[in-house]
C-alpha cells in the first residue's frame, strides 16, 4: 500500500573513512522538502567503525541517523551494500529514497530499485515539490530538456543526485537526533565478488574536480591537448583540479571526467577560472554556483564575462605565464 510509506532517507557516503559532502548537500535540500511535506528525514550510514560520524549528518538537518556497521561494508562491494539497503529500505518504508549519483550509488542504486521493484530517476540535477508531489528534475533528450517525473503507483521513490546541485548548509552542532545502530540484515546475501587488495593509482593531471577548491577549466581556446599543460601549471600551484568544457573533451584534449557542465560534472569550487570557454548555457549550468568565478578570454563580448566577478580580456597564452610567474613569487616557488 502506497500509503504505507512515509518519511525521506537519504543514504550517506563515506569514503576514506569521512562522510562525502554530497551526503550533506542532500540532507540539507531532503530537510527543505521534508518539512514542505511535513515528514521526517532520516539518513543511513554504511560502513565499518563509523560510529564515531553518526551525529553528523544531524547537523546538516537529519532527525534519525540509521548506523549499518559490519566488517562486510568495507571495502564497497555494490553487492553487499544493494542487498543489504533493499532489505532495509524494504523494513523502514520511507516514501522517497535519495542516493547520491556517484559512482557507487550510480551502481548500488538501480539495484536497490529492481529489488524493491519501484522505479528510479537517475542523475537529477534537482528535486522539487509540486502540489504536494515528489518531482524529480533531470536533463532529458541530450540535455536539451529538463525533465520533470513523478512516480504515481510505485513506493519507494528512488532518485539518484548529481554531487554539487545543492549546497550543504552549515553545519549547526547544537541540532538534536536520534542515533540507531541496526544490526544490518546479512541473510542470503550471495557474494560473488571478494575484493583482495584496493590499489589507488595517480594520473599526472588526473585530480577530481568534483570536490576540488579550485578549479582552472579550459576550453576551445587552449587550443590543443599540450595548451593543457600551462593550465594545469596554474591548477597545481593553487592545488586544485584542470576542467574542461564539452568542445575540449569532444576534441580529444581532456577527458570526459572533467567536462563541467549540463552533460558534464556540476562543480560549486572557491574558485573556477575559465581560459578560453565562451559561456553558453550548456557550461554555465554546471559552474555557476563557483564562489569566484574569473574569466580570460580574448573576446571582450564572450559570454562568460556576464557571470564573471573577474575578466580579463587578453590571450590566454599571455594571461596564465603571467598568472603563474606571480604565483610563484607570492608563494615563494
Ligand atoms: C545538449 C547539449 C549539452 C551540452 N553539454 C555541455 C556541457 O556539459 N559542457 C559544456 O561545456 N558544453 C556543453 N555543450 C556544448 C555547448 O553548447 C558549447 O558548444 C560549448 O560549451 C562551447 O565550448 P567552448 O566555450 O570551449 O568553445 P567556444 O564556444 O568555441 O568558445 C571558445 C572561446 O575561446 C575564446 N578564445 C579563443 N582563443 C583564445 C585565446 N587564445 N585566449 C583566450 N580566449 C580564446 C574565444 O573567444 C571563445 O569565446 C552542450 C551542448 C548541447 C547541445
Amino acid at each position: 500500500m502506497i500509503e504505507d510509506y512515509k518519511g525521506i532517507l537519504v543514504i550517506g557516503e563515506i569514503y576514506e573513512g569521512k562522510i562525502r559532502p554530497v551526503t550533506f548537500q542532500l540532507i540539507t535540500k531532503a530537510r527543505e522538502l521534508a518539512d514542505t511535506l511535513n515528514t521526517s528525514l532520516s539518513t543511513v550510514l554504511i560502513g565499518y567503525n563509523i560510529n564515531d560520524m553518526a551525529k553528523e549528518p544531524i547537523y546538516y538537518g537529519a532527525d534519525k541517523v540509521y548506523v549499518l556497521d559490519n566488517k562486510m561494508f568495507d571495502p564497497y562491494i555494490a553487492e553487499v551494500y544493494s542487498a543489504v539497503l533493499a532489505k532495509f529500505i524494504d523494513q523502514l518504508k520511507p516514501e522517497i529514497v535519495l542516493i547520491p549519483a556517484t559512482h557507487t550509488g550510480r551502481e548500488y542504486g538501480p539495484r536497490i530499485a529492481a529489488a524493491l521493484q519501484t522505479g528510479m530517476t537517475a542523475d537529477c540535477t534537482d528535486l522539487a515539490i509540486k502540489n504536494g508531489r515528489f518531482i524529480q528534475i533531470r536533463p532529458a533528450y541530450g540535455g536539451n530538456i529538463m525533465g520533470e517525473i513523478f512516480t504515481p503507483n510505485h513506493r519507494p521513490q528512488i532518485a539518484t543526485v548529481r554531487p554539487n546541485v545543492f549546497k550543504a548548509r552549515d553545519p549547526d552542532t547544537s541540532r538534536k537526533g536520534e542515533i540507531i545502530n541496526s544490526a544490518p540484515d546479512l541473510s542470503g546475501i550471495n557474494i560473488r565478488t571478494y575484493i583482495k587488495d584496493v590499489v589507488k593509482t595517480t594520473v599526472a593531471g588526473a585530480k577530481k574536480i568534483d570536490e576540488a577548491k579550485v578549479i582552472v577549466s579550459g576550453g576551445r581556446g587552449v587550443g590543443s591537448k599540450e595548451g593543457f599543460e600551462l593550465l594545469k601549471q596554474l591548477a597545481d600551484l593553487l592545488g586544485g583540479a584542470v576542467g574542461a568544457s564539452r568542445v575540449a573533451v569532444d576534441l580529444g584534449w581532456m577527458p570526459k571526467s572533467a567536462q563541467v557542465g549540463q552533460s558534464g560534472i556540476t562543480v560549486a569550487p572557491d574558485l573556477y577560472i575559465a581560459c578560453g570557454i565562451s559561456g553558453t548555457i550548456q557550461h554555465i549550468v554546471g559552474m555557476k554556483d563557483s564562489k569566484i568565478i574569473v574569466a580570460i578570454n580574448k573576446d571582450p563580448n564572450a559570454p562568460i564575462f556576464n557571470i564573471a566577478d573577474f575578466g580579463i580580456v587578453g590571450d590566454l597564452n599571455e594571461v596564465i605565464p603571467i598568472f603563474i610567474d606571480e604565483l610563484k613569487k607570492v608563494l615563494n616557488k
